[in-house]
């Protein structure tokens, strides 16, 4: 979990917070449950990556 910017804690948020951005990937502002402020929550994408079998990316073409 990231830090809280206001109480420098692990952010705490709520379930619905949690589930609206996994679901939606939109920004929200959330008040936290560790300090009880507005935070402005931006969720972006994680990826592991591992090695391919393939010899081309997916946007060159087979030609
Ligand atoms: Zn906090």
């Amino acid at each position: 979990m990231p830090t809280c910017p206001y109480c420098n804690k692990p952010i705490e948020l709520g379930s619905t917070h949690l589930v609206h951005m996994e679901s939606y990937h939109s920004p929200i502002n959330a008040r936290t449950l560790c300090c009880s402020k507005v935070v402005y929550c931006v969720p972006y994408l994680s990826f592991n990556v591992l090695e391919s079998d393939k010899q081309k990316d997916d946007w060159e073409s087979d030609d």
